[in-house]
């Protein structure tokens, strides 16, 4: 294969002010807030993986018969970039994310973007941006993502793509402590079949699960909890987060991966901090119908949603059509706050990280 391209900076454009750039660092919230820079690499059939750059983050002059348009040839990840105790900064896992994208991108027919080109790629667009990392209980949240570009309408893998980094200050997700949410679950539409593109992270499965989300807010829910398209009634995630039930014997309980979920990088995390700690952790299939006896006999004591976003999200109350039930007391339980501390102290660089998971 060709060598890896060398990346040009070439920032054609001021960045924002350090005063102004101070203003929109003070509530940012999630996805609005965006930096100076974007990371770039083109790819063709002829000349592989080329043209790397860090460049001022702007437009894109895109063809309208581009073929993501018309077929959604499209894959992305999160991940993010966080502010340590010690005054470094760090990515987490970046190479889990890496994986995730290749298999994403195999999935999709899509050109494989080398794992340490992908890190490299996050690594130089932290750098540039590295003053729009937020302090306190905010991170930088990367959104690389890939789609065909070539201007082209026939159906078929597309010959030529861009790979980009964009890069998006975020605030607490949990401003005054973390705030249960409720589920509805979704008995009409599925998000994701056997065979499909369910483990896969690209655009389409998104599209797909909008419908269902605006049912559970129609619903009063803060999420929609999606179940098998086979025989509906095994527990899958939700439509970004994926899921654990906590037992009254202590255990854990997560849906396994067996490709129509999305393979959580936070899931994975999660699993090794809990048997860590000398938990049980089961990765077995749970049903709808035993998720809500199970709840009401007090056999299940907690239920928590967890991804890159939010990190861990306890679920107080699930709405369906054959019968709500509330998890515990509805408030966020032990197990819950505990694996959300320690998870989000690896993060921060407040505590030891035995599995050396952040990336410097
Ligand atoms: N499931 C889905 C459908 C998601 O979009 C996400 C967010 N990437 C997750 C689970 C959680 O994955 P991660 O922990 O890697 O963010």
């Amino acid at each position: 294969s060709a060598p890896a391209p060398a990346f040009r900076f070439d920032p054609h454009q001021a960045p924002v002010a350090a005063t102004e750039r101070a203003e929109r660092l003070i509530d940012p919230g999630f996805g609005r807030v965006f930096t100076d820079h974007m990371a770039l690499i083109r790819f063709s059939d002829e000349k592989g993986w080329h043209d790397a750059q860090i460049t001022a983050r702007g437009p894109l002059p895109i063809d309208p018969a581009s073929s993501v348009l018309h077929y959604a040839q499209e894959i992305f990840e999160g991940l993010k970039a966080y502010r340590l105790a010690d005054g470094g900064t760090a990515l987490f896992r970046p190479d889990a994310n890496a994986r995730r994208f290749r298999d994403s991108a195999q999935r999709l027919a899509m050109p494989e973007l080398p794992e340490a080109l992908f890190v490299e790629s996050i690594e130089r667009l932290v750098a540039a941006d590295a003053d729009w990392i937020p302090g306190g209980e905010g991170a930088l949240y990367l959104r690389p993502f890939m789609f065909a570009s070539e201007v082209f309408l026939g159906v078929k893998p597309a010959a030529e793509y861009l790979y980009m980094v964009i890069a998006s200050s975020v605030g607490a997700y949990w401003k005054g402590g973390m705030r249960p949410i409720s589920v509805w679950v979704s008995r009409e539409h599925t998000r994701a079949a056997p065979g499909g593109t369910g483990a896969a992270k690209c655009g389409g499965n998104y599209a797909a699960s909008l419908i269902a989300q605006k049912a559970a807010i129609a619903q009063g829910c803060d999420q929609v909890v999606f179940l098998d398209a086979a025989e509906r009634r095994w527990i899958e995630e939700l439509g970004g987060m994926n899921l654990f039930f906590v037992m009254d014997d202590g255990s854990l309980v997560t849906p396994p991966l067996t490709g129509t979920i999305l393979p959580g990088i936070t899931r994975d995390s999660l699993i090794a901090l809990a048997r860590n700690q000398g938990l049980t952790v089961r990765e077995e299939p749970y049903a709808i119908d035993q998720w809500r006896e199970d709840a009401r006999s007090g056999r299940l004591v907690e239920a928590f949603a967890c991804g890159t976003a939010a990190v861990v999200t306890p679920v107080g109350r699930v709405a369906d059509t054959a019968g709500d039930f509330t998890i515990g007391t509805g408030g966020t339980g032990q197990t819950t706050q505990r694996l959300h501390q320690a998870l989000n102290a690896i993060q921060r660089g407040q505590a030891p990280d035995p599995h050396g998971w952040l990336h410097r």
